[in-house]
């Protein structure tokens, strides 16, 4: 007799390792592995132009992994399954949750539909180590400030699932071949704006197991502080990955638990709670499903931004003659990715220096960040621009010049990125307005031709942002 088949559906969980759904459908019979790109979902929620780049690459790494059998199908994903458990006398659909509200609304009418039909739906947890709805607070309400979360909420529920191997065989259903290819879905840019992200990244599972095995052999030990250089690879560089769920973060807490044998060390600590403030990012997004839009804190929704369009563009080109912000948005732009301490620094610039809506830096990141992510994004930049839960509060604006003297202070990462200042001193690097006329001419530098003057100058922006919060809260 023939086994069942059924339809395993990826979509933020392109692997073979620790998947839930597959493990699933595997033991139940044949499966016709698919994707789809959705063309329902709304624009604004639809992948940027890094992603599309890092998900065409990560769906080819996918298709190896399934010998080729991996199907591609563009439209509404509703039509396009119930067509394919006909087509395919399939009697049975499995996936991976994703979190995003208008993700969960359209899963939610599709499972009904499919469950009309005579279907099988099962739905597993394949990205979180705890779902947003299984984490409360003693009197059932929902936390806001992470520390208690994590602490309390996360570490004292059960332990996340321990990561499964890949099945040990997968049998394909004989179907014929639907929908097109990768190379149709026409994710690549236009434009030659990618050829740097080779260098930096190798989509797909494998990918995704060298940079945890690189991290936990190189910079694991170290962490908590090192996360903090720019010039050092400190971090483990996995959140395209795990954005994409070419690895869970069950196999990055894990493999993190096992290599450390000192539990309680502190780097080990630090690692697994910037986890914890993915998952948090998640959990944000799950009960408050218009931080991608709306002030989280809607005192913040009377605040006078002034958006000038040609402060935007400086910032976003790294034109601005602020050394650190300007690598930061050189290293986006070039590689897709930036770090963690430098999003944080050109974030505070956009919003306090140059009062400019938080949304406007989300969207630009939207688009050039490999690791772009609706939680971790709105989440962050609430969180820079004072408006979200447990943000940073705005009166701390962060010093570009202090921040690159104090971590990066020989300059290396803006050197990579701004190679025009190499020459500067180490003085007057990430202060060349300060520098005097015959210090630049020694390092080839004419202010406003070969590196911009600065647009904003930082004291006056400073408190010109101060003022403007002050207005926000007596009006
Ligand atoms: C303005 C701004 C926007 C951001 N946008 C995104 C985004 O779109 N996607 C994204 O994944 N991260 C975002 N972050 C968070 C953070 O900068 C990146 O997750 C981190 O730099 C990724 O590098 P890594 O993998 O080497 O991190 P590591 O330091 O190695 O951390 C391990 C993992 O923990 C998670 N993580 C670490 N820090 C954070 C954080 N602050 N919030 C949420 N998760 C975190 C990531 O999944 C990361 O891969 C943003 C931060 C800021 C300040």
């Amino acid at each position: 007799m023939s086994q069942p088949v059924s339809i395993v559906w990826f979509r933020q969980d392109l692997r073979v390792i620790d998947n839930p759904a597959l493990f699933a459908a595997v033991e139940h019979g044949t499966i016709v592995p698919v994707y789809i790109f959705d063309s329902e979902i709304a624009e604004e929620e639809q992948p940027g132009g890094a992603s599309n780049w890092w998900l065409h690459h990560s769906l080819e790494s996918l298709n190896k992994r399934l010998n080729g059998h991996l199907q591609c199908f563009s439209g509404d994903p509703q039509t396009i399954l119930c067509d394919l458990v006909s087509k395919f006398s399939a009697n049975a659909v499995f996936w991976n949750r994703c979190y995003e509200p208008t993700v969960i609304e359209r899963d939610k009418k599709i499972k009904q539909a499919l469950r009309d039909s005579g279907c099988l739906v099962s739905s597993f947890n394949g990205s979180l180590l705890w779902e947003p709805m299984s984490i409360r607070k003693q009197d059932g309400g929902v936390y806001r400030v992470f520390t208690p979360y994590y602490r309390k909420g996360c570490l004292q529920a059960s332990a996340p699932r321990y990561p499964s191997p890949a099945p040990t065989r997968i049998t394909y259903a004989d179907v014929s071949r639907e929908g097109h290819t990768i190379q149709d879905a026409g994710l690549l840019p236009d434009i030659d704006w990618d050829s740097a992200f080779y260098d930096h990244w190798k989509p797909g599972e494998e990918g995704a197991a060298d940079k945890l095995s690189d991290f936990i052999r190189h910079a694991a030990r170290g962490y908590q502080e090192e996360r903090n250089i720019p010039s050092v690879r400190g971090t483990s560089r996995l959140s395209p990955h795990l954005h994409f769920g070419e690895i869970s973060p069950n196999q990055a807490w894990y493999a993190l638990l096992n290599a450390f044998d000192d539990q309680g060390n502190s780097d080990l600590d630090c690692f697994l709670s910037e986890l914890g403030w993915r998952e948090f990012s998640y959990y944000l997004l799950f009960h408050f499903p218009t931080i991608t839009e709306q002030n989280f804190n809607y005192q913040f929704d009377k605040f006078k931004w002034l958006n000038r369009q040609d402060d935007f563009i400086a910032w976003s080109k790294g034109q601005t003659g602020i050394p650190i912000v300007d690598a930061g948005m050189r290293e986006l732009w070039q590689t897709g990715y930036m770090h963690n301490r430098v999003r944080m620094i050109v974030g505070s610039f956009l919003v306090k220096n140059l009062l400019i809506d938080w949304r406007k830096g989300e969207r630009w990141f939207w688009d050039c960040l490999v690791d772009a992510d609706r939680a971790s994004n709105a989440a962050s930049w609430q969180w820079v621009a004072g408006s979200g839960a447990d943000a940073a509060p705005y009166f701390r604006i962060f010093n570009p010049v202090l921040q690159g003297e104090k971590f990066d202070k020989q300059g290396a990462y803006v050197k990579t990125y701004c190679p025009e200042l190499k020459h500067i001193p180490d003085k007057y690097l990430h202060k060349p307005w300060e520098a005097p006329k015959e210090v630049l001419n020694k390092a080839g530098i004419t202010l406003g031709k070969d590196y911009p003057k600065p647009i904003a100058d930082l004291k006056q922006t400073r408190q010109r942002a101060l003022d403007a919060y002050a207005d926000t809260k007596e009006n």
